[in-house]
């Protein structure tokens, strides 16, 4: 049930100075920060970061959205990790995205707009998809001397 995740805040939450704010949701949620590092994708990295969406009509434009400007990813651990960060990150799409989430929150672009004008979403944060999709993140984005294991106050109120 313990389990780590990957978590990049995107060009745009970086650029809207939402990194703190964001950082802060997962923490407050009991969410232990593992692995954390700002870092600028090139076209190669990102392009292997959404090999899962090669092929689809918004892959390219999510490719040059990723490289656009640097990112803050880190690598989340807790029971249930995957799902609780997807929970508080919310719907993909911002203007769909619940009320209390992150997107929800933060941001209010729609797949209507964005389909029309040709553009990528703008949706603040990437979380791995499942846990075999957190594995492979997770390696990409990070060595194992990059992760740290230590005790915290979760420890006590989690676990
Ligand atoms: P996912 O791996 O499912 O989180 O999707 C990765 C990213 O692809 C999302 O965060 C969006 O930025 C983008 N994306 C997913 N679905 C769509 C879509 N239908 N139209 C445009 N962008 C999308």
């Amino acid at each position: 049930m313990l389990e780590r995740t990957l978590v990049l805040v995107k060009p745009d939450g970086v650029q809207r100075s939402l990194t703190g704010e964001i950082i802060s949701r997962f923490e407050k949620a009991g969410l232990k920060i593992v692995g954390m590092k700002m870092a600028w994708a090139d076209r190669k990295f990102a392009e292997e970061h959404y090999s899962a969406h090669k092929g689809k009509a918004f892959y390219k434009s999510l490719v040059g959205f990723l490289t656009e400007g640097p990112v803050v990813a880190m690598v989340l651990e807790g029971l249930h990790a995957v799902d609780v960060v997807r929970k508080l990150t919310g719907a993909t799409e911002p203007r769909t995205a619940a009320p209390g989430t992150i997107r929800g929150d933060y941001a209010h672009h729609s797949y209507e707009y964005t389909d029309k004008k040709g553009i990528p979403i703008k949706n603040l944060i990437h979380a791995s998809g499942d846990r075999k999709d957190a594995e492979k993140e997770i390696k990409l984005w990070f060595t194992l001397k990059e992760m740290h294991s230590y005790k915290s106050v979760h420890d006590v109120h989690v676990l």
